[in-house]
């Protein structure tokens, strides 16, 4: 069932209502200052949108994980500044929903007016989605929006229990974008359909590539995921990062798998992972002892692309190699430009998870992608074909 949206409610439910708003303000800061405003950018088509219906807007995140309660250095004091600069008007920080003078504040803010409350995990019950944190919150709004994608896979307070409390509950237009795009690549892809996955870990993508098996054409994997992979078909690894509990699993995947997963054909090696190691290039049952692989070797990534380019709708979670180690970024840069181009010619190409984000934005393709998901576990637990707990909560379509 499709979510109520923001931008299907009316006027009338937006003019001077206060508008509770869970963003995604999970930003870096260093020495008090914003270093990377991406999160910020992301939640202001639906702040400014609701400032120009003039509503008063009460955003609320988390930041960090602070531990047991308040912490100046998870305060999102910082972001309140950047986010003035941002919309050029002053934004109101209220240090505490709690408080005796919040509602208040919220109830004195000029029509068009911002408000940003500080971190929400300073609160325990937060994460405990704890119902009488929810009601506080709750207090703030006269209607909730969540934008706040990367936090939906959490029943928390101020993401989920809030929800429950505050009708209308509504997606944001980062959230909508986020559940059309993600959701369309699952439930009606253009095909072929084809996800590459990658990233360190297999044992962190096992429900991944179950989920993604049956509605795929093939499954492309590269990173270190590959190597659990060769030691399932009895290669020598060397030193690379292996999950001997998983090699098992990986074997009975690739038998039930009926063709539909493609391994690299090689590997690029090193003894050590550093930029000035020496590397080789070696096919990947050529792989010896003592080294490592950190890469897809150019063939492989030539083979990636090529699939790639034939597909209508391609995903991508997790990076080829250690990306953040040149040389090792070669890999998947070669598949970032890869989506980049299929994207050009028409496919449908969606990029989930933090560090693929990252290595897309990298690449300098990131605005060439049908869509790049700014939720890393979130769209994780969506691609898995997992409910959103933060999404569940909101109003269906034909709501209220
Ligand atoms: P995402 O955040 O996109 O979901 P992951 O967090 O699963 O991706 O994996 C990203 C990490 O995987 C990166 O830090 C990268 O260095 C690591 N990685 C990729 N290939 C290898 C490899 N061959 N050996 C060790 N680490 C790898
Ligand atoms: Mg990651």
């Amino acid at each position: 069932m499709p979510k109520r949206t923001l931008a299907s409610l009316e006027g009338a439910r937006l003019d001077g209502q206060r508008a509770l708003t869970r963003v995604d303000f999970n930003v870096p800061i260093k020495d008090g200052r914003v270093t990377d405003s991406t999160r910020i950018h992301a939640a202001l088509p639906t702040i400014r949108y609701l400032r120009e219906k003039g509503a008063r807007v009460i955003l609320c995140s988390h930041l960090g994980r602070p531990k047991g309660g308040p912490d100046p250095r998870f305060s999102l004091q910082p972001v309140a500044h950047a986010l003035e600069i941002e919309l050029g008007a002053p934004v109101v920080f209220i240090p505490d929903p709690a408080a005796p003078g919040a509602v208040t504040i919220t109830k004195r803010l000029p029509r068009g007016g911002v408000a940003l409350l500080e971190n929400s995990r300073f609160h325990p019950g937060e994460e405990a989605n704890d119902p009488a944190l929810a009601r506080i919150y709750a207090g703030l709004g006269d209607l909730y929006v969540n934008d706040a994608f990367g936090s939906a896979h959490r029943a928390h307070a101020t993401t989920e229990g809030v929800a429950h409390l505050i009708k209308p509950a509504v997606s944001g237009f980062l959230m909508e974008r986020e559940l059309k795009y993600l959701g369309e690549a699952l439930s009606a892809p253009a095909r072929p359909f084809v996800a590459i996955l990658g990233g360190a870990k297999i044992s962190g993508k096992i429900d991944l590539i179950e989920a993604l098996l049956p509605k795929v054409d093939t499954i492309v994997i590269g990173g270190a995921m590959a190597c659990t992979f060769f030691k399932a078909m009895g290669l020598e690894t060397g030193t690379s990062l292996v999950e001997p509990d998983r090699v098992d699993m990986a074997r009975a995947l690739l038998q039930r798998s009926g063709g539909k997963i493609i391994l690299p054909g090689g590997a690029v090696i090193a003894q050590e992972l550093s930029g000035s190691a020496p590397t080789r290039s070696v096919a990947r049952d050529a792989i010896p002892a003592g080294w490592a692989v950190y890469d897809i070797d150019e063939p492989s990534g030539e083979a990636f692309a090529a699939i790639v380019s034939g597909a209508r709708t391609a995903i991508w979670n997790g990076p080829m190699g250690v990306f953040e180690t040149p040389p090792f970024d070669r890999g998947t840069r070669r598949v970032a430009m890869a989506m980049a181009a299929a994207a050009k010619a028409g496919a449908v190409t969606v990029v989930g998870g933090g560090d693929s984000a990252a290595a897309v934005a990298e690449a300098g393709v990131a605005d060439q992608m049908t869509h790049v998901s700014t939720g890393g576990g979130a769209s994780l637990e969506f691609l898995e074909g997992k409910p959103l707990p933060g999404v569940l909560a909101l109003d269906d379509m034909q709501g209220p």
